[in-house]
């Protein structure tokens, strides 16, 4: 006897077409190369107007901010939580320019999906099932990161929690996986690209900059993102990433985020 597909509403099988979701009116998944930028934490209101103007600039179409950060110590910094969020949704009204932003609990889901375009659901809430179903009960795509110790199976079955709940507008996120390679923060398994492609209609990108953990190393791996038919991807720059609050070894400086565009091209 077949055992039971652990995921079906995903699945390949069930939708032949591939899904293009909405991002306050920017496509992915349609076919056009979709660059998502921004920092890793919004850290005040002055640096996300910088960090959008030079985002549009480039020809990046929606702004990222993380506001309420996932971290690993305690005694890091944690985010601006809803002030920045109230920073993030003036910023991209300004600029007229999508924002996504990652939530980590299910209470905040409604608050934090009302004030963004599109909600983050982080590597280390990929299975965090009451998080899943609490996206999945909104009218906003939901960007779903990949776990760092999870497999695409996990993956999938992660994005069917969201689907079962009704909503339908999941982008997948490759961004890194733990191995035993220690030169990079994670392994960016690249071949996720073309597996998922082959076993889900939903968009996939992919997050060079945690993956690599070191700016050098991040415009390499857009380049093969997009050669391996990634439908965008999700970068961190700062105004002066040596100052940033987190992350500042993998964002790239206004320069560089210009130069990989360019290269992109
Ligand atoms: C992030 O995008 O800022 C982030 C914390 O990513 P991840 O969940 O992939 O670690
Ligand atoms: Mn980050």
């Amino acid at each position: 006897m077949n055992k039971s597909p652990s995921y079906q509403l995903v699945s390949r099988a069930y939708r032949e077409n591939r899904t293009s979701i909405n991002v306050g009116g920017i496509q992915i998944g349609a076919g056009e190369f979709v660059v998502i930028a921004g920092p890793c934490s919004v850290e005040s209101k002055e640096q996300l107007l910088l960090c959008a103007e030079e985002a549009k600039r480039c020809g990046a179409k929606v702004l990222r901010g993380g506001c309420f950060k996932p971290r690993t110590s305690p005694y890091s910094f944690q985010g601006l939580g809803f002030q920045a969020l109230s920073y993030l949704h003036e910023v991209g009204k300004f600029h007229s320019i999508p924002v996504i932003t990652e939530v980590l609990d299910a209470r905040e889901v409604s608050e934090v999906s009302r004030q963004v375009d599109v909600v983050q659901v982080g590597a280390r809430n990929m299975q965090n099932t009451a998080l899943l179903k609490a996206v999945g009960a909104i009218d906003k795509p939901v960007l779903l990161k990949r776990g760092m110790m999870s497999s695409i199976e996990e993956l999938l079955c992660a994005a069917e929690y969201i689907v079962t709940q009704g909503n339908e507008q999941v982008i997948l996120c490759e961004r890194g996986i733990r191995t035993f390679e220690t030169t990079t923060r994670y392994t960016l398994d690249l071949s996720a690209v073309p597996v998922l492609k082959e076993l889900t209609h939903l968009p996939i990108i992919v997050d060079p900059s945690h993956a690599a953990g070191r700016r050098s190393l991040v415009p390499a791996l857009s380049c093969a993102a997009k050669a391996v038919g990634a439908d965008g991807l999700i970068i961190e720059m700062h105004p002066q990433p040596d100052l940033a609050l987190s992350d500042g070894a993998q964002s790239l400086d206004f320069m560089e985020f210009e130069r990989l565009m360019l290269e992109l091209r």
